[in-house]
């Protein structure tokens, strides 16, 4: 059996989802389908949700207009008697959003809680639509399958529960096709709305892809593959045809698009081979992702997450240096802080870099832990340097192509850039490096053009 994730814009129009439709109906299967929101959408709900909390009416227009789209959608995919029996189950759903719209502007509140549960409504529709398209196919609703648990103030996947939920109603396979909406999930303790997080459908298929061993996570996207850098920055970028786990969570990690970097994990735990395919392009062979390098290339790709932060603890490398590096980690990590890179003492100070969001309460978890060596001095400060990108470059062939990291120095040199930090010790497959946010574009070029011509 598979598991193929469509994603916002492979379901975002009449024509698209015709495509699917030819996609998964060529399927033996059995077949599990997981669907993004209609393209858009789900900005759509968060601006019309902002919009309402502002009170008053002006938020109708823009919701009338996410009714529209999804009767319009609904009415061009399905035949005309589909439409008449799906027609009040979307009328249905929508009329639960506009309720929630009209409580937020009445109450001129929208809570973290309300909104999860606003934005759960573009998979919610979507998966209806996509179900009653596709023949042969039963809908299953995610929220009861996919469950979330409180972490330091994110939800986050509760795998265990989830994995047994997902053998019990997707393991019997007395289904030919099951499609059911990604990204959205419930609390276990409190059955709240919750969601993986942006991007998070890819997640909610690679779950169902491991708890089942699937024998291939398919990812149906708007490009032909896994590209050696983002097309938009560097015109010359080209498709990989195959690419190794370890490299794409480097690359989707430190910026690349293609998947969200969590869902890499639990299918390579089980080796599942991840193929990155276009619903635009079908024909396309695409980006197959499995454990084995074969390829000679001597790097996959070039990527940058830009809004990042760096932090300087100052005076560290004077006391007991791996005492202190502990303490740093575990401050952070009960903070719940995820640290991106570490970068090499420089002179007396210690520097890590984070997500821009996690950069202040960082500081303020390192400054509790070190009060007393700050207060003594015998730590000098934190410092907080924000607005940086982290640019990574990827591959399993760096093992064996050692000047590859002098070549890409001497390119940033020549182009007049400047690396502010370099990371060290914590990967044999990545050359990564800080850069100030604005030369994050002109970095990735360079660097791409002196490793691939
Ligand atoms: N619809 C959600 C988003 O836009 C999840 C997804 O598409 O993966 O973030
Ligand atoms: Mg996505």
């Amino acid at each position: 059996m598979k598991v193929l994730k469509f994603g916002g814009t492979s379901v975002g129009t009449v024509e698209s989802l015709g495509n699917v439709k030819k996609i998964v109906e060529g399927l033996e299967g059995p077949a599990v389908v997981v669907v993004s929101a209609l393209g858009g959408i789900t900005d759509k709900l968060i601006a019309t949700a902002k919009q309402a909390k502002e009170g008053g009416d002006s938020y109708e227009e823009a919701f009338r207009a996410i009714c529209d789209r999804h009767h319009a959608t609904a009415a061009g995919v399905l035949t005309a008697e589909a439409y008449k029996e799906t027609e009040p189950v979307i009328s249905e759903l929508l009329r639960k959003l506009g309720d929630l719209y009209k409580g937020v502007s009445l109450l001129e509140e929208l809570s973290d809680r309300t909104l999860d549960s606003i934005v759960s409504f573009g998979e919610r529709i979507s998966s209806v639509i996509v179900s009653r398209m596709i023949s042969d196919a039963r809908h299953f609703d995610s929220p009861s399958i996919i469950k979330t648990e409180r972490w330091h103030g994110k939800n986050i996947a509760d795998v265990e529960l989830t994995d047994k939920l997902i053998k019990e109603n997707f393991g019997k396979e007395d289904y030919k096709i099951a499609v059911c909406g990604g990204f959205i999930s419930r609390d276990r303790d409190n059955n709240d709305i919750t969601n993986l997080g942006r991007g998070g459908s890819d997640y909610t298929a690679a779950l169902i892809a491991a708890s089942l061993g699937a024998e291939e996570l398919e990812i149906w996207t708007d490009v032909d593959g896994f590209m050696t850098a983002d097309p938009r920055i560097v015109k010359t970028a080209m498709v990989l045809d195959k690419m190794t786990f370890v490299e794409s969570m480097q690359l989707c990690t430190f910026g690349a698009k293609v998947i969200y970097p969590p869902t890499i994990y639990p299918v390579f735990h089980k080796n599942i081979p991840i193929k990155i395919l276009n619903t635009f392009h079908p024909e396309a062979p695409g980006t197959l992702i499995t454990d084995e390098c074969t390829d000679n290339l001597p790097a996959k790709g070039v990527t940058a997450l830009k809004g990042c932060a760096l932090i300087r603890v100052a005076g560290s490398a004077q006391s007991d240096d791996s005492d202190i590096k502990n303490r740093i980690y575990k401050a952070l990590s009960r903070q719940g802080v995820n640290v991106l890179l570490v970068a090499p003492q420089r002179g007396d100070s210690f520097s890590l870099v984070v997500n821009g969001a996690d950069g202040i309460p960082a500081c303020e978890a390192l400054e509790n832990e070190f009060a007393p060596e700050l207060s003594s001095s015998q730590l000098k400060g934190v410092e907080l340097i924000e607005n940086l990108a982290t640019v990574a470059v990827v591959g399993e062939n760096l093992r064996r192509t050692p000047d590859l990291g002098l070549k890409i120095g001497n390119s940033i040199i020549e182009k007049g850039l400047k690396v502010i930090e370099r990371a060290t010790g914590g990967s044999e497959t990545m050359i990564s490096f800080v850069v100030d946010q604005t030369d994050a574009d002109a970095t990735v070029l360079g660097v791409h053009e002196a490793i691939f011509g």
